[in-house]
């Protein structure tokens, strides 16, 4: 139990990789607070749950991740609740697709408020304490799309390629503090988000949900399985203990070699 005692938020953490990630940062003995929207009684049942299973404390601050003062609130409700925010694992997004010039203005502010200005105002409120007490980990949820471009995903590759960069920047200002800034890049994972991506395309296409799955994967993912959430969670739980003290800066993918091509 590598993280026992240690204090985590991880954003969006309702849903796919988030509530993944949840676990496994729990099941290694770290207090979660959680955050993301849905259903409320979901959402009871996950913070039930998770102390139940792993023996750690949660709690749920339901933030929203587009608002600065909501996200300055939930760090500051961590450090209340739990006492430190040790860990910070910046994951919340959404999607929307369509070419440029067809790209509702609303949906492009709401993708880079969510998936990138989002983690700068998180690691803004916690690097103080981090630096305080001399620990911190984040970790931030970008995407092969933080690499390499996709059609039709101007705001969601910009966001990813934004936060790529803000990870090297958060990285080098915390290098001499025991901080540590790393960015994940993971291919495609069978989430909500990725689901309905494939429902579009069997729509568009007029095309069954198995073929526009086996399309999606054949199209950019070579080893044409999707990448499992948990696998993100434990690369995640090692960055967070002692073995990934000297990583950071790093941008690390996970993608079933989709950007070795
Ligand atoms: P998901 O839709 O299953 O989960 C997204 C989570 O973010 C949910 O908990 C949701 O409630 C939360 N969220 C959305 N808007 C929010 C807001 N305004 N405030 C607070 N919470 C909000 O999606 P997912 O696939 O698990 O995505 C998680 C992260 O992983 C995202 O940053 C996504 O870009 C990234 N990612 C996903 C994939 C993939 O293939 N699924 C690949 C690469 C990167």
């Amino acid at each position: 139990m590598a993280l026992t005692g240690k204090n985590a938020i991880v954003t969006g953490s309702t849903s796919g990789i988030g509530l993944a990630i949840a676990h496994v940062l729990a099941g290694q003995g770290c207090n979660i607070m959680l955050n993301g929207m849905g259903d409320k009684a979901v959402i009871d049942g996950i913070v039930a749950e998770l102390p139940k299973t792993y023996d750690i404390k949660t709690a749920y601050n339901g933030a929203d991740m587009s608002k600065a003062a909501d996200i300055r609130a939930l760090v500051a409700d961590c450090e209340k609740t739990f006492g430190s925010v040790d860990i910070l694992v910046n994951n919340a997004g959404i999607q929307f697709t369509a070419s440029v010039e067809e790209f509702p203005e609303d949906k492009w502010d709401a993708i880079i408020a969510i998936n990138l200005s989002a983690s700068f105002h998180a690691t803004k409120a916690a690097l103080p304490g981090m630096r305080k007490r001399d620990f911190g980990r984040i970790v931030n949820i970008a995407s092969v799309h933080g690499l390499v471009a996709s059609a039709h995903k101007a705001a969601y590759v910009a966001a990813k390629h934004g936060i790529v960069g803000l990870t090297k920047v958060v990285a080098l200002e915390a290098a001499e503090a025991n901080i540590t800034c790393n960015a994940i890049c993971p291919g495609w994972v069978h989430t909500p988000l990725v689901q309905k991506q494939i429902e579009d395309k069997a729509k568009e296409q007029n095309i069954s949900v198995e073929k526009a799955t086996a399309d999606l994967l054949g199209e950019k993912q070579p080893n044409k399985r999707f990448i499992k959430p948990e696998n993100i969670g434990a690369l995640i739980a090692f960055l967070c203990d002692e073995n990934g003290n000297a990583m950071t800066g790093e941008i690390i993918t996970i993608d079933g070699g989709w950007t070795a091509e």
